[in-house]
């Protein structure tokens, strides 16, 4: 089985009207990612935010669960934000997985809408996982998604959770999107 973690990224994201910019941390989208990707057995989750502002409010929530009084009240917090680390970039997440800017990381992206030049199926991406290769790093749009920037450089898009609905409405947080995608690609029974 490979290696696999997750990203969140604010920043290449789209705004409403389609242009890149960067968008600001929500608390509980650490919290809950974090409990998801440990739930689910990703390695690492990286929070990417190019402002040292927000990476130090990130970072601030950590501490609180993993060293401080949150972590105390409440234990099981404690693996999920131990494993969430905060990076400037894209290439310092892919860096920091792959040890070293040498060693390849397969990267996937995610998103509402099907696209991307390699488009893959949540049945392809559990049998990808289980074979050998480099880590998989697998990422969600904060905004209005993931800039196409960032698309481009991905190995894979993962295929959209898609909806019951006559009118295909399948917005989901992001929160609610990773849980999901790591349950097809990861979950038992
Ligand atoms: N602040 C917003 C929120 O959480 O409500 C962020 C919205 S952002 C566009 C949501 C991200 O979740 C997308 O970039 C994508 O990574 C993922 N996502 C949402 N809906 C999805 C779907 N139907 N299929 C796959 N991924 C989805």
């Amino acid at each position: 089985m490979r290696r696999i973690a997750c990203a969140l990224v604010h920043h290449p994201v789209l705004d409403r009207g389609g242009t890149v910019v960067t968008s600001a941390i929500t608390n509980i989208d650490l919290h809950d990612i974090s409990r998801s990707a440990l739930s689910f057995g990703l390695t690492d989750f990286f929070v990417i935010h190019p402002v040292e502002a927000q990476r130090t409010l990130a970072l601030r929530i950590r501490s609180h669960w993993v060293e401080g009084s949150g972590g105390k009240r409440i234990p099981d917090r404690m693996p999920a934000l131990g494993a969430m680390r905060v990076v400037s970039s894209l290439r310092d997440a892919v860096e920091d997985l792959g040890e070293g800017a040498a060693h390849p990381v397969e990267l996937w992206t995610t998103a509402a809408r099907p696209g991307g030049a390699s488009p893959l199926t949540f049945v392809e991406g559990r049998a990808r996982i289980i074979g050998e290769g480099p880590p998989i790093l697998v990422c969600f749009g904060t905004g209005w998604g993931l800039a196409p920037e960032l698309h481009a450089q991905a190995a894979f898009q993962l295929e959209p959770i898609r909806s019951p609905r006559a009118d295909g409405y399948n917005h989901l947080s992001v929160r609610a999107a990773a849980a999901i995608v790591f349950d097809r690609l990861l979950g038992v029974g």
